[in-house]
């Protein structure tokens, strides 16, 4: 892999600062932050800024395709949208997800065509409640079903979404942990105690918390009452998931979040869906699962023949990124961390900072935060051809 530098970069480092200077990457890492060495291919930036690639790791689509699609289309519209690593999300019947993840494997040479794709993630079929699924979408926990999930994804299932009130819950999260997936609470009506034993038996993640959670009824009039939204705001073990466009969680819930959860515990996603990133307009889902209305990056995909009921977001990564700082009003450090350190850190990627030693995943922006260039593993896969 050729040598790289980068010069002239408003550079975010690990501590928040902001720094004008410049990098050094072989071999796909950052090997130097400072002056660069002049005999290398340089990318100058002309004073933009440089921050960690986002990483999303709840994603079903974008643009015109779905995990149903071609891996290597995905990869390039994410490129585009500023991601540098992410995680195919997959929600169907358990034979048609094992079916697609083979596909990709095959067509990718194990993944290994699309860099940024860092492993698959399945939301079905182990959920107690459908949310925007449909029930064939589901599955009872069986080990024979587990398996048969785990060898179809090659390795390559790391993030495993289960809800806790399902009969045989810890068991099957024990197990997939111990072949190092990570096990999150998804689309649940459970107790505070069924959560506690999923959280014991190694469920480090909450999926897309408040959504497909349910607000416990009141039992004494005018006392507010606690439920489980409450208990897993205030459970350190576990990471918390917010979709960051303020239609699925409102703002004021994004900032309890932030104020409840310790800095390195809430991890920002898109849970997008075919059509995010689209001009506002109607659109057919793949795989008959229905027509959707797009009217922008923050009212999500909204099926028009189920009351125009939520699908997923249409938020592509660096939106997600734009309104941490223009919708949640923090700073480019908390927005990188959220969009890209926090779930570096929780899947154990060597991503997510820009500091010595670390992949050379990396994000130019302009001044308005658009997506100028995107750098994976040291390689430009991405360019604006027009500078604003
Ligand atoms: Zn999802």
């Amino acid at each position: 892999m050729p040598a790289l530098a980068i010069r002239n970069g408003k550079i975010l480092l690990p501590d928040g600062r902001i720094v004008t200077s410049g990098l050094t990457i072989n071999n796909g890492k950052i090997t130097r932050i400072g002056k660069p060495d002049r005999k290398i291919t340089t990318l100058d930036c002309r004073g933009a800024y440089v921050i960690p690639g986002l990483i999303d790791i709840h994603t079903h689509g974008i643009g015109r395709i779905s995990t149903s699609g071609s891996l290597r289309a995905y990869a390039e519209q994410e490129a585009s949208r500023g991601t540098t690593a992410f995680y195919p999300t997959f929600f169907g019947p358990p034979e048609e997800t094992s079916a697609h993840m083979q596909r990709h494997l095959a067509e990718t040479d194990n993944l290994r065509a699309v860099p940024q794709v860092v492993g698959f993630r399945l939301e079905s079929p182990y959920l107690a409640r459908t949310g925007a699924g449909r029930s064939k979408d589901l599955a009872p926990i069986h080990p024979t079903t587990t398996r048969h999930l785990l060898r179809a994804g090659g390795g390559w299932i790391k993030i495993w979404d289960i809800s806790p009130e399902l009969p045989g819950a810890p068991a099957a999260i024990r197990a997939l942990c111990r072949s190092g997936v990570v096990c999150s609470i998804a689309h649940t009506q459970c107790t505070v105690a069924q959560a506690q034993a999923a959280i014991s038996a190694g469920a480090r993640l909450v999926t897309h918390l408040f959504d497909t959670f349910v607000i416990p009824p009141q039992t004494d009039p005018g006392v507010t009452p606690a439920g489980l939204v409450d208990y897993l705001l205030v459970e350190d073990r576990v990471a918390c998931e917010i979709i960051a466009d303020g239609t699925h969680v409102p703002a004021f819930h994004v900032e309890k979040t932030l104020r409840c959860k310790p800095a390195n515990n809430v991890v920002f996603v898109t849970d997008s869906n075919f059509g995010a990133g689209l001009a506002p307009g109607e659109y057919d889902l793949p795989q008959g699962w229905g027509r959707v209305k797009i009217t922008g990056p923050n009212d999500g995909v909204r099926l028009i023949d189920r009351g125009m009921g939520l699908a997923g977001s249409a938020l592509t990564p660096i939106d997600g990124f734009r309104n941490t700082i223009r919708m949640f009003h923090k700073d480019m450090a908390a927005a990188s961390r959220l969009c890209s350190g926090n779930p570096a850190r929780l899947l154990g990627l060597n991503k997510g900072e820009i500091a010595v030693g670390r992949d050379a995943d990396l994000l130019v922006l302009s001044p308005k935060l658009d997506v100028l260039y995107t750098v994976v593993g040291g390689k430009i896969i991405f360019s604006r051809r027009s500078r604003d």
